[in-house]
């Protein structure tokens, strides 16, 4: 066959099987079909690379990583809506478009809460996709939109133009999924699904973005050159044949049913894959829209009716405390259910210790509880007078209720965290964190093998590492004899890491890597650094109070203890094999710029450190060295103004080895 009718082919099989699979929810090819015909696609576009165009399915996530995102001006401006609060203005939007207009239809639609977007299709083919932005101007996303399996790159018929608008949104169990990862890598949480989705496809990076599992709903024709339409339902109609997906739609004959479908989709959002913040009203007949007009700011035809946050008074029978994966101590109310907002609710966030004794709230209180959107329904009152007697104030525990170790505050927060080293409820971050690559270097034991190492009961604590059995490894799910012995293999090796590896995967709070490293080559065995007080270690470089004080209280801990003497017990190296100390370089400073040939920019701080010198990240009168390399830049011009003296490589080399 030749090439290009292979190709053709290709693309053409790859498309319906992309569009059975995410809009059809009907696959009829294989994943490995799948994953075989792709790749032959991709070599095939590899090898022939002036055969590839925008539509091909291996486009969705080609694109490099962008400086970016260039301008893009609508040619059709994407306008706002009227919101109204209530079915009085929602009667009054009605008059007024009745008056305009006469006799009427409306069509009612959910509110997505996403992101505007405007995807513009040329003779059939994907061309550009760009935010809202104001409006009139927003940035071209086009790469990020690519990587939404929803959005076809193809249409079955070529217009020579059009242009569809939609609300690109992330599905409610990617982001909690999303959430979850952060959570257990420390990264900051999204606040709610419009947030992670605009971040999402503002991502430099498509890779990044299509890894967040964007998706779409369509609900407007901006612009089609050579077709005509005579109301809204007919172009959504069109959308949908053209194999978009199409936001759900419902023809009203008066203002009461809209209403009446208003409170619908309002009571059945759970049901919805996205978050909605409210419904559209919109009239029907195109003809009218034009009649209508639009004001300066949004269209006369249609009005966005905003739901209310419901409210419902409730009892608190009792306040539980939930230990999260990360430690932090979450007061949770349990309450008399309650319908809000389309659910039963049985429980409300109390957030923290602040916010129980911000609004008093205790056991046997009567409160007010509202569910604002998809969150966690919320206190918003207590109502005093219904307070039963001998009633008290509520305080968080001072031990984890998990597994009883102390309990500290978070130096930055409100948020109460258990100190537990093999506490079970942190367990998986804990040995996640112990076994990641700038701690004890496990290769394989990441997230999914800890989990189902847990799962498993094969480890209750981090210690447990060293006692694992390749022939119980290898019975877990997707691990193969060969997989579970390399994984034996791993932890073994991590035996002989050096102690700042220990100390560092120890997770003891506000000890980072660096200072790891400088207290495992400051005391040289884990023995001499826990017979340390606090005042002694706070003389140590890099070490303030709030870190030596959590040192010694981490150590002074029965469970850390035991750790330890599991560890012990197991082999694990507990000395520094760092080189002696050496106080050559004691009292000076260095600041490192530009690129070194012998060593990185780390390494070199490192062997300075090692000689008691001190690296820092800038340049001030009391820099003692500037270290300039190849290529260095503005921090070399600093040292010059300030008069401090530059080193090149060589110099430092020779300070180093004398
Ligand atoms: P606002 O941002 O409050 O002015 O509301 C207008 C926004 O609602 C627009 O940017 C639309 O992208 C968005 N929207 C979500 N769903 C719909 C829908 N079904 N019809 C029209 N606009 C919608």
């Amino acid at each position: 066959m030749d090439i290009k009718q292979e190709i053709k082919e290709l693309r053409e099989e790859l498309t319906r099987a992309n569009y059975e699979y995410y809009m059809l929810d009907a696959p009829t090819m294989s994943d490995y079909d799948f994953d075989h015909k792709l790749r032959r696609l991709e070599e095939l576009e590899a090898a022939y690379p002036e055969l590839i165009t925008p539509d091909s399915p291996t486009q969705r996530v080609g694109g490099a990583v962008a400086e970016g995102f260039r301008e893009v001006t609508h040619p059709v401006p994407l306008e706002s809506l009227q919101d109204v609060f209530s079915m009085e203005e929602l009667k009054e939007f009605d008059q007024r478009v009745m008056e305009a207009a006469g006799q009427l239809v409306y069509d009612v639609e959910p509110k997505v809460d996403g992101l505007s977007v405007a995807l513009e299709y040329e003779n059939g083919v994907f061309v550009r996709g760009a935010t809202r932005g104001d409006g009139r101007v927003g940035e071209d996303v086009t790469q990020n939109l690519r990587t939404i399996h929803s959005i076809p790159l193809r249409l079955p018929e070529a217009l020579p133009r059009l242009i569809v608008r939609g609300e690109v949104y992330m599905p409610k169990s990617v982001f909690h999924q999303l959430n979850e990862e952060r959570e257990l890598s420390g990264k900051p949480l999204f606040a709610n699904p419009r947030n992670a989705a605009a971040g999402s496809l503002r991502q430099l990076d498509p890779k990044v973005a299509a890894k967040r599992r964007l998706n779409i709903q369509v609900f407007n024709i901006q612009l089609a050159e050579g077709k005509e339409f005579s109301t809204h339902t007919e172009t959504l109609e069109y959308l949908e044949s053209q194999r978009f997906r199409v936001i759900p739609h419902t023809l009203c004959r008066t203002i009461q049913e809209a209403s009446e479908r208003i409170m619908a989709i309002g009571d059945g959002r759970e049901d919805f894959d996205f978050d909605i913040d409210g419904a559209v009203v919109k009239v029907n007949s195109l003809s009218d829209r034009e009649l209508l007009g639009s004001t300066t700011k949004f269209p006369r035809w249609a009005a966005a009716y905003k739901y209310p946050p419901e409210k419902k008074t409730s009892k608190v029978v009792d306040i539980v405390v939930q230990v999260g994966r990360t430690g932090v101590l979450t007061p949770k109310a349990v309450i008399e259910p309650v319908r809000l907002a389309g659910t039963t609710v049985t429980n409300a966030t109390l957030h923290n210790q602040d916010f129980i004794a911000e609004k008093d709230v205790r056991i046997g209180d009567t409160v007010l509880v509202q569910k604002a959107g998809e969150i966690i329904p919320e206190i918003v009152s207590v109502l005093k007078e219904h307070r039963p007697e001998g009633a008290v104030p509520y305080f968080l525990p001072e031990r984890c209720p998990v597994c009883g170790a102390a309990v500290v505050r978070d130096e930055d927060g409100a948020a109460l965290r258990c100190t537990g080293a093999e506490c079970p409820a942190q367990l998986l971050r804990h040995i996640v964190h112990f076994a990641s690559r700038d701690a004890m270097d496990i290769e394989g034991l990441g997230p999914a093998n800890v989990e189902n190492l847990i799962q498993a009961e094969l480890i209750k604590t981090p210690g447990d590492l060293y006692s694992l059995q390749a022939a119980d490894v290898a019975k877990l799910e997707r691990m193969g004899k060969r997989s579970a012995q390399n994984l034996i293999d791993a932890i073994e090796k991590s035996r002989h890491n050096d102690l700042s590896r220990l100390l560092y995967a120890f997770g003891i709070r506000q000890v980072g890597q660096r200072a790891a490293q400088t207290l495992a080559r400051q005391f040289g065995t884990l023995d001499a650094l826990i017979e340390t007080d606090e005042e002694t270690l706070t003389e140590v470089e890099d070490i303030g109070e709030i870190t030596a004080k959590n040192i010694v209280e981490w150590f002074s801990s029965q469970q850390s203890r035991h750790l330890i003497e599991t560890l012990k017990a197991a082999g694990v190296n507990m000395e520094s094999t760092a080189e002696p100390v050496g106080d050559g370089l004691a009292g000076l400073t260095f600041v490192l710029t530009g690129e070194l040939s012998t060593m990185t920019r780390k390494e070199a701080g490192e062997r300075i450190q090692m000689l008691g010198g001190k690296v820092s990240g800038s340049v001030s009168k009391k820099t003692s060295y500037v270290v300039a390399g190849e290529a260095a830049g503005s921090k070399l011009r600093k040292a010059q103004e300030l008069g401090v003296p530059v080193l090149d490589e060589e110099e430092l080399l020779a300070m180093l080895e004398k």
